[in-house]
């Protein structure tokens, strides 16, 4: 059997398979830069976006946090656009289900009308999901990779190492907090 792929892009998914959920993209510098919504095939998705053709994995992204979502109880496309609204990342194209101008009761009111109850802050609700994160990797002669190590999804999770640079899910929606209120 010939070595299999475990990585989409540099990412390593395979501790995506049959995970559902939106994913953040982001750059070298902590700026998120693209957020999406997959359901199931992380390994497709990911690879789906190409450096040519729509620059939304060129090479400055260099981190994936992956958001868990049951899309029994959430639905995706909603949630993705709640995140969309939230960082505002510069390579998705207008919003159309949260408008910018919208404030965050104007938000919540929204979302209800889409089966999503919001209690207590925004952030504790983004914060309310579990995460995965997975560092882009490069080989030695600065290639993406496309074999590597298979992981356990509980092996990526992120934990919080308290620094003001802590690229953590935890630290993403804090300082992002700080910007938009
Ligand atoms: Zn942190």
């Amino acid at each position: 059997m010939g070595k299999q792929y475990t990585h989409a892009k540099g990412f390593n998914v395979t501790s995506l398979e049959g995970v559902a959920g939106v994913y953040i993209l982001q750059e070298t510098c902590g700026d998120v830069a693209y957020i999406g919504h997959c359901n199931n095939d992380f390994k497709n998705r990911i690879r789906s976006h190409t450096n040519k053709t729509n620059g939304k994995l060129d090479n400055n992204i260099q981190y994936l946090h992956v958001v868990i979502i049951d899309p029994d109880i959430y639905p995706l496309h909603v949630l993705e656009h709640l995140f969309i609204w939230y960082f505002n990342p510069p390579r998705n194209e207008d919003l159309w289900i949260f408008s910018r101008n919208k404030t965050v009761r104007q938000v919540k009111e929204t979302a209800k009308k889409h089966n999503i109850n919001i209690q207590g802050t925004l952030e504790e609700f983004l914060l309310s999901f579990e995460t995965v994160f997975i560092e882009r990797e490069w080989d030695d002669n600065f290639e993406l990779k496309r074999y590597g190590e298979v992981e356990t999804q509980s092996s990526k999770k992120s934990s919080c190492d308290g620094t003001l640079n802590c690229l953590c899910y935890q630290c993403l929606i804090d300082s992002r907090s700080k910007v938009i209120w």
